[in-house]
C-alpha cells in the first residue's frame, strides 16, 4: 500500500514539475545557453488595424499598434522574455500590460484586456509565452458605453498590441511621445514605435 501511494505521489509531483511547462525556452546550444524566442501574444494572429494605419475615428492619427481579432476570455502571452513595467487600468485601454524585454531593448504593449480576470502585476518578471492576461469583454475594455443607453457596442473585443525600442521609462513625456501612446500625429516610427507582425517574424 505505501508503494502504490508513493508512486502515486510520484505521479502527481511529476505532473506539476515546473520543467513539464517550460517550453517558453529553447536550449539550442550544446553549451547549455538558454535562449529565449520571441513569439505573438494570441494565436491566430488577425490583424484587422494595422500599424500606422491613419484612422478616421482617432482624426486620422496613426496607429501605434496592431489591432488583432480575440474574443472575450482569450489569453494574451508575453512576446519574449522580460519584466512587467506597468499593470493596471489606463483609460481608453481597459486594462492596460506593458512589459520591459531588458535582452532586446524593446517594450511590448497590451491593450483592451480584462479587469475581471487574472493578470500578471508591475514589477513580475515573465517568461516567452507566459499567459499575462485575458482579452476583456465588450464592457470592460476602455470603449464605455456608448450614448448613455448601457450598451457596449463601440468595438468589438480585441488586443491592441504594440512594440517599441526601449522601456517605459524612457518615454516620461505626457505628449505624442508618451509610453502607452495608441495613436501619434506624426507616424509612429518616429517616436520609436516598430510594426509589431514585422518585429515578431524577424526574431523567429
Ligand atoms: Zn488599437
Amino acid at each position: 500500500m505505501k508503494i502504490i501511494l508513493l508512486c502515486f505521489l510520484l505521479f502527481i509531483t511529476g505532473c506539476s514539475s515546473p520543467e513539464e511547462n517550460t517550453n517558453q525556452i529553447v536550449d539550442t546550444n550544446d553549451d547549455h545557453e538558454f535562449i529565449s524566442k520571441t513569439e505573438f501574444p494570441v494565436d491566430n494572429y488577425t490583424v484587422f488595424q494595422g500599424f500606422a494605419e491613419a484612422n478616421p475615428g482617432f482624426d486620422y492619427k496613426y496607429h501605434c499598434a496592431d489591432d488583432v481579432f480575440a474574443s472575450a476570455g482569450t489569453p494574451v502571452k508575453s512576446m519574449a522574455d522580460g519584466t512587467v513595467s506597468y499593470s493596471g487600468s489606463m483609460g481608453g485601454y481597459g486594462w492596460l500590460i506593458t512589459i520591459d524585454h531588458e535582452e532586446d531593448s524593446v517594450y511590448s504593449l497590451y491593450g483592451h484586456l480584462s479587469t475581471k480576470r487574472g493578470k500578471v502585476s508591475t514589477g513580475e518578471k515573465v517568461k516567452s509565452g507566459l499567459v499575462i492576461a485575458y482579452v476583456a469583454d465588450d464592457d470592460e475594455d476602455g470603449s464605455g458605453p456608448i450614448d448613455g443607453s448601457g450598451q457596449y457596442i463601440y468595438w468589438t473585443p480585441h488586443l491592441h498590441f504594440s512594440v517599441r525600442k526601449g522601456k517605459i521609462s524612457d518615454f516620461p513625456s505626457g505628449e505624442d511621445d508618451r509610453w502607452m501612446a495608441g495613436y501619434t500625429r506624426l507616424h509612429p516610427t518616429k517616436f520609436g514605435w516598430l510594426n509589431p507582425l514585422e518585429y515578431i517574424n524577424s526574431k523567429k
